[in-house]
């Protein structure tokens, strides 16, 4: 294309950004270089940008200047429905084609397709229409006629079974695309990993080379820590620090210049960080699909409005969230997935403005949720037989988690190389970069600390000196619903269920007590346990058998010994936790625990 005409292109372009869509430029200097390469429809394009970005405009705008007409497929109905009512109210010659149509509307529409010159500029179908019998002589003849001027496959990640939401029918996709070689196909995504990119362009069958426009997963105004939850004397004091250093300066009303979020993995957590922050001065609120829709939605708006700065979630929590002073974002657990922490941690410094994001890392962790993806494969295989690629790939995504907390590297590249993106430069905007030798030091205090400590851990919801032997529970008989991937009910993806987390915990118990005693555990009398007692929790947590009496002389008991064992241990870190054991003392759980429970 000449240099001429290629600018006359060009405001034509931008006329129609302004005239039909209302914009005075483009969003971003990528979105202008992928619209403008969709018109000159020379190459078959990939787009891959975070969801807000603009991808829409990069197919709509090609298609309103287009001679002919624009086929996108898109995975849902209502998806197809705001994006055809948007396009009306901006007069774009717009209709979908679907099964809730009406015969005669359907009638009306396929008038319009197999006429000599049709109205539509872009006709908005699901992949299963596509597919479908009654679609096919349209089709065709809109392809003989050689009518079509590109072919659209918007949420392309459901093509590949790496995506999130992988749909068998976007498969036959591929076949379509083969069907007009000579028009350009466009695939759009928000999901970033090269995994799926190349999937993307392999079963669609893009021609190469497929021109690509990846917003970069680098932010370089994001800080990079990770600590180490067993080597701190106080978790919920650091915790509160980097809140505070984070939030910024406090102006005379108490309010803060910003705001931040910690994100936990079960909703105890939320409840228990919110109010351990609380407590030291540092205003926070609990979010989590455990509390009912106007508490979560009024939570929300609150924390949107500042009337306190800290919201303390599960997962289910910032969806559609796009808040710019997110001054920090904590995780106060390890994610499941590179693609999950990432993004949570993007929601810091959408402003540009310097943020920080940190996650509390510990083998506690690292063990029960290593226990939990082992358990669901082994539920999976159970049901289907077999596994499929997906459901291994769940595991290896954890394992790239553990290897940022754990590798010395920088954490930028690290991200960078997960996503399959050029080592960024960094510019000491992670604590590995800053001060390497000191993250050094911790992993190893970690590593050495976690000999004895994997297997010593106390903790009511795992039993963690078996974490990861599914066989303890009769081969994983029961799923712990914390990694369906197909759930509907978005506010509780990702969450825990704790409920059959605790159910587990208590057929596991009854289980090793009927083992010891050769009969079912009885029920008898219980009786309160006083104001003051340091359990806390007796109440809710009867032990048949056991009164909270004795339970409170076998607290006492747990706490001399581990003093006294924290005190011959031979490490030299006073940080440790005082529930580290020393192996030495043979101390092992499972005994412990039998002291307090027997
Ligand atoms: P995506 O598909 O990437 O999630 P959308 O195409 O739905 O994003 O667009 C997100 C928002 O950005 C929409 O509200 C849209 O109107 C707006 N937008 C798109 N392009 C521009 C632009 N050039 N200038 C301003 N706003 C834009
Ligand atoms: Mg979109
Ligand atoms: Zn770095």
């Amino acid at each position: 294309m000449s240099n001429i005409s290629s600018s006359r292109l060009e405001d034509r372009v931008l006329q129609t950004l302004t005239k039909v869509f209302g914009f005075n430029s483009f969003k971003t200097s990528l979105q202008g270089s992928a619209t403008m390469t969709v018109v000159k429809g020379e190459k078959d394009v990939f787009v891959c940008m975070p969801t807000g970005a603009g991808k829409s405009l990069c197919y709509q705008l090609p298609a309103v200047l287009a001679k002919g007409i624009t086929i996108v497929i898109s995975p849902l109905i209502s998806l197809i429905q705001d994006q055809v009512d948007h396009l009306l109210s901006l007069k774009v010659r717009v209709s979908s084609f679907n099964s809730k149509m009406s015969v005669q509307e359907r009638k009306a529409i396929l008038a319009d397709l197999t006429s000599d010159h049709p109205m539509i500029k872009l006709l908005y179908i699901t992949p299963e229409m596509a597919a479908s019998a009654s679609f096919q002589p349209s089709l065709e003849r809109l392809i003989s006629q050689n009518l079509i001027s590109y072919l659209v496959v918007d949420e392309a990640h459901c093509v590949s079974q790496w995506g999130h939401d992988f749909r068998p029918d976007y498969l036959r996709l591929g076949s379509l695309r083969c069907r007009m070689p000579n028009i350009s196909c466009i695939a759009l995504t928000a999901t970033a990993t090269k995994q799926v990119q190349e999937d993307i362009i392999a079963l669609l069958k893009l021609k190469q080379p497929v021109a690509t426009f990846r917003t970069p997963c680098f932010r370089p105004n994001l800080y990079y820590d990770v600590q180490y939850k067993d080597l701190l004397a106080d978790p919920y004091e650091n915790l509160k620090d980097f809140c505070l250093k984070s939030l910024g300066q406090q102006n005379e009303l108490g309010g803060y210049p910003g705001c931040g979020i910690i994100y936990c993995r079960m909703r105890d957590a939320c409840e228990q960080v919110s109010i351990e922050l609380s407590y030291r001065g540092v205003k926070a609120k609990a979010y989590h699909a455990g509390l009912k829709l106007v508490e979560r939605t009024s939570i929300q708006n609150e924390w949107m409005e500042e009337k306190f700065p800290v919201i303390v979630a599960t997962i289910s929590f910032g969806m559609g969230v796009d808040k710019p002073n997110v001054r920090f974002v904590a995780h106060w657990n390890i994610s499941k997935s590179m693609a999950g922490y990432y993004q949570e941690s993007g929601r810091a410094g959408r402003d540009g403005k310097p943020s920080n994001c940190r996650l509390y890392y510990s083998h506690t962790d690292r063990e029960q949720i290593c226990f939990l993806i082992k358990k669901e494969i082994t539920t999976l295989q159970g049901k289907r037989g077999s596994l499929k690629e997906s459901d291994k790939a769940v595991m290896k995504n954890f394992e790239v988690m553990v290897a940022f907390s754990e590798n010395l590297v920088c954490r930028h590249a690290a991200i960078a190389n997960y996503f399959g993106d050029d080592v960024p430069q960094c510019n000491r905007s992670c604590d590995y970069c800053k001060n390497p030798a000191a993250v050094k030091k911790q992993v190893e205090a970690l590593q050495h600390s976690t000999k004895s400590w994997s297997r010593t851990y106390i903790g009511p919801s795992a039993s963690s000196w078996n974490a990861c032997d599914p066989e303890l529970y009769g081969g994983g008989k029961r799923g712990c619903g914390g990694f369906e991937r197909y759930d509907e009910d978005t506010r509780s993806v990702g969450e825990v269920n704790e409920d059959s987390q605790k159910k587990e915990w208590n057929s596991f118990y009854n289980k090793q007590m009927k083992l010891r005693r050769g009969r079912e555990p009885e029920n008898d009398n219980f009786v309160l346990p006083d104001s003051d007692c340091p359990l806390k929790d007796a109440a809710s947590r009867k032990i048949a058998r056991i009164t909270v009496k004795a339970r409170e002389h076998c607290l006492r008991m747990l706490e001399e010994a581990l003093v006294t064992n924290r005190q011959a241990a031979p490490v030299t870190d006073s940080q440790l936790p005082p529930v580290f054991l020393h192996s030495g003392n043979n101390l092992e759980l499972p005994t412990v625990a039998m002291w307090i429970l027997q």
